[in-house]
């Protein structure tokens, strides 16, 4: 997995711009500075170091919530009105049980 680079100089345009860069740029086109790997999202300057994920933490809960409601969406329709109102009806419910489910993805993944 290719994670972007970012410039970590808050000086910089190029950070206050959230500007990414290919991982095989290694500095910073504007200010010089070293480039870091930090998360791939748009608007987000998380700096992952070690961490060999293309989002940080926060913006990768973000997306699985995202996908999640999709996903739901998806199966709704292939199962038919009626399944899809129930199935809303189900996962449409309580914050709390969507709130699990991004925990448990999380932890699956560490
Ligand atoms: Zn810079
Ligand atoms: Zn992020």
């Amino acid at each position: 997995m290719s994670q972007k680079r970012g410039c970590c100089n808050n000086n910089c345009k190029a950070y206050k711009d959230h500007e990414k860069f290919k991982h095989d740029v290694n500095f910073c086109p504007n200010c010089g500075q070293k480039l870091e790997s930090v998360c791939g999202s748009h608007s987000c300057n998380m700096v992952m170091g070690e961490d060999p994920h293309k989002y940080c933490r926060k913006c990768q809960a973000k997306r699985d919530d995202r996908r999640d409601k999709a996903k739901n969406y998806i199966a709704g329709a292939s199962a038919g009105i009626a399944g899809g109102a129930a199935l809303v009806a189900k996962h449409g419910g309580p914050a709390l049980e969507q709130a699990k489910k991004i925990a448990a993805i999380l932890a699956n993944r560490r």
